[in-house]
């Protein structure tokens, strides 16, 4: 009999009949590896011990245990249960075939035993085993895995430094890992279920409220696209901000979104440690101060800044004269003392300047408008480096060299410029004078005029080097003199008689104006009410105003201190204001001009028609008088333009009812087009120049006029000088 392989399927037949027990074994011998038992008992003592056969043929019939007891015992048994058994029944016994399926039987085999049919039965039955067992094992194979992986991830979650979170579609936590909940203040448990917009990113960093509708992260949940390294800010659930790299990734189940899964790391070390090193590269640790890293930086953007305001950038160098003798001498210590002593004398010298840096060892530089830079900010430097300073009980002289170049005149790069106020200070220290010294040397000269002129004009008003000149204001009709302009004159020891237009714009500069128009105002309004006093025929005195006297912003009580004072009515003084100062602050500007209509001072629009003051601008302003300005006067009989312009001023006066005079009037040709044409008054070197107070005098007291056709009686004043 040919044997079946090892490994071949194991059939255990159960039957009392040894016939049926020997035929069943011819048959499936060559197949299967066949074991008997010819008794219930016996076959449940075989399988108890270790026989785990692949197919059970049982016969239905036995002594003792049937097969249905048998089929019982062996559904109890786990280890049992999945042993297919197929009943062996006598061929009348059809009852007993269904009962055997019911009980759990998958088939059954009639007696008399045909070969062919047990083999096929046995065969689909061992297949069906087989492909079961094999489905089980894959099964146990799979779940091992998701199990495995699923402690790994839980694993992993809880031990990773990074926060994980997940939120579903609704935007509602369904995990937070420990180390997340931990960042945030929070138990993990506490946090499922909220949302996680609220709770996590409802404010930017700065504390202002972040839409939801502006989201990055509520936009990543709807629109599923993933994000990477992005920076933001979570909010704790103590209300602190925590700065955050996140990412966040859609969650798929299957082919269906499910939400996010959110991934964040605590950066507020990485922060500090870049705003250290950006600290550290950027600042000068000794002093405080920008270092060149962040002055070339500073110096570029300023360069640009200027450069589109059309206005001049000075670079000042300043460098210690010797500092390295007092670090020898005193010793390092001392010298670093010095040095930050000098940084804090500088930073407070410098507050209007745009950058304060430390070069290296003893050089600093500035940055500057140069308006600043000759109005006060060098004459500053000068005064505060000249000072004695105290380190470590010791007094200590310094001296500096500052060298200044001028962009876009002395370069237009940052190292340019660098370079240039470093050669400038070179020669500075040079000519060991303490001057300072510009790059250009045109330049040098002029800068260095004003930066003089400015300190010794400081001192112009309680040295009494100030006058005042006066200049008739005439009444184009009658001829009468009605009025003097009253215009300051700097009588410089040696300089000689200096015009105004040499030191106003310097006074304004470096904020003289305010004590310089004082003292015009209080010397104009005493001189007219000396006039006045001495019996001359009554006059106003014009005073001019500078835009900035506007915007200090107590004008008003300036002139009504003043009237007071003097004891000048009003009606006698004129202001004459200009267009730059309504052009500065409108608004302003018509309210003083009102508060100053309102003390009965007249007021008048200077220069007007060199500005750009619109209709709209004048029916606001409280103004009595337009003065034409001379531009337009000069080339009144030769130029249609200027003739237009003076006819158009003129009929706009007349319209708004202001009183127009002409200023700068030379010829007897201008004055008798300007009567013509409607003008009132005049003021002009054809009657006179300005002159001293008491020449003014005179022609009042001789009751001087204009009279046209040549007759005036005035002595007019010879020669070009101002007076
Ligand atoms: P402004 O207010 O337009 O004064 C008129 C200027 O024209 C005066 O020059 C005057 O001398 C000059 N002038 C008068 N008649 C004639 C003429 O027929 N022909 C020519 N070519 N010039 C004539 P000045 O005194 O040099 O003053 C120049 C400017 O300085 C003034 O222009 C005014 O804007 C300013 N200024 C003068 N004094 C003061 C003052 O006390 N305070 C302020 N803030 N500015 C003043
Ligand atoms: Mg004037
Ligand atoms: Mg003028």
């Amino acid at each position: 009999m040919q044997l079946a392989p090892p490994f071949s399927p194991v059939v255990l037949v159960v039957d009392d009949n040894p016939d049926i027990l020997r035929i069943m074994g011819d048959v499936l011998a060559p197949q299967y590896r066949v074991r008997v038992a010819n008794s219930g008992r016996r076959a449940l003592d075989m399988l108890a011990h270790d026989l785990k056969p692949d197919l059970i043929l049982l016969d239905v019939l036995m002594p003792e245990l049937d097969g249905y007891a048998i089929l019982k015992q062996l559904q109890a048994d786990a280890r049992l249960r999945d042993i297919p058994v197929i009943f062996l029944t006598a061929k009348s016994a059809t009852e007993d075939e269904e009962k055997g399926l019911e009980a759990g039987a998958v088939d059954y085999i009639t007696k008399p035993i045909r070969p062919p049919i047990v083999l096929a039965r046995v065969q689909t039955q061992i297949e069906r085993k087989h492909a079961r067992d094999w489905l089980r094992d894959q099964n146990e194979v799979l779940e091992f895995e998701v199990a495995r992986r699923a402690a790994e991830n839980e694993l992993i979650l809880a031990a990773t430094a990074e926060g994980v979170y997940g939120v579903d579609l609704s935007g509602r936590f369904t995990f937070v890992n420990p180390a997340g909940a931990a960042m945030l203040g929070y138990e993990s448990a506490e946090l499922l279920g909220r949302e996680s917009h609220p709770t996590l990113h409802h404010s930017h960093a700065n504390g202002s409220p972040n839409v939801a509708a502006e989201c990055a992260l509520a936009a990543a949940l709807t629109s599923g696209v993933a994000i990477h390294g992005e920076q933001s800010t979570f909010w704790c659930k103590d209300g602190s901000p925590l700065p955050v790299e996140y990412s966040a990734l859609p969650m798929q189940r299957g082919k269906q979104r499910v939400g996010l899964v959110v991934t964040f790391t605590d950066i507020r070390e990485r922060q500090r440690y870049q705003a250290q090193l950006e600290r550290h590269s950027n600042y000068d640790d000794l002093t405080g101060l920008p270092n060149r890293n962040l002055l070339n930086d500073r110096l570029s953007r300023a360069l640009t800044h200027y450069q589109q305001a059309d206005r001049e950038l000075a670079v000042l160098l300043i460098s210690l004269i010797r500092y390295k003798d007092i670090n020898d001498t005193l010793g390092r210590h001392t010298g670093d003392l010095l040095l930050q002593e000098v940084a804090g004398q500088l930073s407070r010298v410098s507050q209007d300047a745009d950058t304060l840096a430390r070069l290296d060892g003893d050089e600093f530089v500035i940055l500057a408008s140069r308006e600043l830079t000759e109005g006060t900010l060098l004459q500053a430097l000068l005064d505060t480096l000249s000072l004695p300073y105290h380190v470590n009980g010791e007094e200590v002289f310094v001296r500096a060299s500052i060298g200044v170049a001028v962009a876009p005149r002395d370069g237009d790069t940052a190292d340019q410029l660098i370079r240039n106020a470093s050669a400038a200070a070179y020669q500075s220290k040079a000519a060991g004078n303490g001057v300072p010294r510009f790059y250009a040397s045109a330049m040098n000269a002029r800068s260095l005029d004003r930066l003089k002129m400015a300190a010794e004009l400081r001192h112009a008003v309680e040295r009494q080097q100030l006058l005042l000149s006066y200049q008739p204001q005439l009444h184009l009709h009658s001829g009468a003199i009605i009025g003097a302009e009253a215009l300051v004159r700097w009588r410089h020891p040696t300089r000689g008689l200096v015009p105004p237009n040499e030191f106003i714009s310097l006074a304004e500069d470096t904020g003289m104006i305010g004590d310089l128009g004082e003292w015009v105002l209080r010397e104009a309004c005493s001189q007219n009410m000396r006039w006045r006093d001495a019996g001359l025929p009554d006059v106003t005195v014009a005073v001019n105003l500078s835009a900035r006297q506007f915007e200090a912003g107590n004008v008003t009580e300036l002139v009504r201190s003043v009237l007071d004072s003097t004891g000048l009515p009003a009606a006698a003084l004129e202001l004459e204001l200009t267009e730059s100062a309504v052009m500065a602050d409108a608004e302003a500007f018509v309210r003083t001009t009102q508060d100053l209509k309102a003390l009965g001072v007249t007021l008048s629009l200077d220069d007007f028609g060199t500005g750009y003051s619109s209709l709209s601008q004048l029916q606001r302003l409280s103004l009595d008088r337009l003065k034409i300005d001379q531009s337009f006067v000069r080339h009144l009989v030769d130029q249609p333009d200027s003739a237009a312009i003076v006819r158009a001023i003129l009929s706009l006066g007349h319209i708004l009812k202001l009183a127009i005079i002409a200023e700068g009037v030379e010829t007897a040709a201008q004055a008798e087009l300007l009567k013509a044409w409607g003008c009132d008054e005049f003021q002009g070197f054809l009657f006179s120049r300005p002159v001293p107070p008491e020449e003014f005098a005179g022609l009042l007291k001789s009751r001087s006029h204009w009279a046209p056709n040549g007759g005036s009686d005035a002595r007019f004043p010879q020669g070009g000088a101002i007076r």
